[in-house]
């Protein structure tokens, strides 16, 4: 690996998950997201995650709205489907 992007002459032991910047071990910042050069990194990345996050989100949802929509014509077409069966049946039965 590189030297690190802080320290010239120093060998790099990650990168930052963000930028991409070489780190050595006393200039990585290790978060729950991964490793960072910078808070801004970290904040960038943080921001960016919970975007993600939320598409996804969103994404379900709308997946969900979709399926209950298809429910709801199928329902419909079921029960119309009844309703001429026993439209049938009475005629059958009655009308001759
Ligand atoms: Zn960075
Ligand atoms: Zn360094």
């Amino acid at each position: 690996m590189a030297d690190c992007f802080f320290h010239t002459g120093r060998p790099a032991v990650a990168r930052c998950k963000q930028c991409g910047r070489p780190l050595c071990s006393s200039c990585r910042k290790i978060t729950d997201l991964g490793i960072f050069c910078s808070d801004e990194c970290a904040q960038t990345a943080k921001i960016h995650a919970e975007r993600m996050q939320k598409i996804e989100e969103q994404k379900a949802s709308y997946r969900g709205s979709k399926w209950s929509g298809i429910a709801k014509v199928i329902k419909i077409i079921v029960f119309l489907a009844i309703l001429f069966a026993i439209y049938k049946f009475v005629i059958a039965r009655f009308i001759r």
